[in-house]
């Protein structure tokens, strides 16, 4: 069995190598750096198989695939009503740095979108900058099974560029959401998005979601089954910016992509998968990272609603 999904895998790393379509990301110049044609499948399951095909040990920004996760520290840490009170869980329809909040609600619409990324990132406790970012570093770790660290150049260049982030920091302070400093929560943001994964840590940290916080290898309970399962709905319905609704339709499982080519999807109790790839469609989702969750989703009939 094992051999079979390896050698399957195998087949779709190798046909997807043909996709050159899409571009890296370029805003950020220490992102346009990256070879574009790094590429890895891999997939863990919950009983603990881990298989790996292509650049799978390659490191990368974690981007935007940090999201999840601290919003999940974030409901550890203040519980889902009173984050609920600060960031809802509508899907937005907008591009992920859009600067603006629901007008009727004046929150932010969902967690997975910078503005409510940036108001998570001012959700998590400690009593100063660095042990805020600590505790949220040590999280990935923990949920990745290795210790992980900040690619610093990134950090610096985001920091640079990420005049946008901060903008929505400020109105976030504006309305209210953000009570405390705008800009601490908006260096932790930066930060976050700088932690370098490779596409097995990715895998891992999806199969641990998809094992209800229990991380598949080191059988550590890393975030309650009722953290898991909110953290999961928000995926399925806004895990991938404005291309939410194609991929709901088309693949139908909650997911993630970051703009440093990463996505992780999870089938919940059974595995968590994750695809690197940094060549990006117009949504900043990459191209064979889409085209292989497809792939996966209907050859296995991953999709939550078939019915077999
Ligand atoms: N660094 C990114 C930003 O501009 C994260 C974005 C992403 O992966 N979509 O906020």
């Amino acid at each position: 069995m094992s051999s079979l999904v390896q050698r399957y895998l195998e087949d779709v790393h190798t046909e997807l190598l043909q996709e050159r379509s899409g571009a890296v990301a370029s805003y950020i110049p220490e992102l346009a750096r990256v070879d574009p044609d790094g590429f890895a499948i891999c997939l863990a399951t919950s009983d603990g198989h881990v298989y790996e095909v292509g650049d799978s040990r390659r490191e990368f920004a974690i981007q935007s695939i940090s999201k999840p996760f601290t919003y999940a520290l974030a409901l550890a840490d203040r519980g889902i009503a009173a984050v609920g009170e600060k960031v809802d869980v509508e899907p937005s329809g907008e591009a992920f740095n859009e600067i603006s909040l629901d007008p009727t609600t004046e929150r932010p619409r969902n967690p997975m979108i910078n503005a409510g990324a940036i108001a998570s990132a001012s959700l998590i406790d400690g009593s100063d900058a660095a042990e805020k970012f600590e505790r949220v570093r040590r999280l990935y770790s923990r949920c990745a099974g290795r210790d992980l660290t900040v690619d610093e150049a990134m950090f610096a260049s985001e920091s640079e560029t990420g005049h946008r982030n901060r903008a929505i920091g400020h109105l976030l302070r504006g309305y209210g959401i953000i009570e405390g400093d705008p800009q601490e929560a908006v260096e932790l943001y930066f930060r976050q998005c700088s932690i370098e994964v490779n596409c097995r840590d990715l895998a891992l940290m999806a199969a641990t979601l998809a094992d209800n916080g229990a991380h598949p290898l080191t059988g550590e309970r890393v975030l309650d089954p009722a953290l898991c399962e909110r953290v999961l709905s928000v995926m399925t319905t806004c895990g991938m910016y404005n291309g939410a609704g194609d991929w709901v339709a088309r693949v139908g499982l909650p997911a993630k992509s970051g703009v440093g080519g990463g996505i992780l999807a999870v089938l919940p109790g059974q595995f968590g998968l994750a695809v690197y790839s940094p060549r990006l469609d117009q949504h900043g989702n990459s191209v064979r990272g889409v085209a292989a969750c497809r792939r996966l989703s209907q050859d296995l009939e991953l999709h939550f609603l078939h019915v077999t």
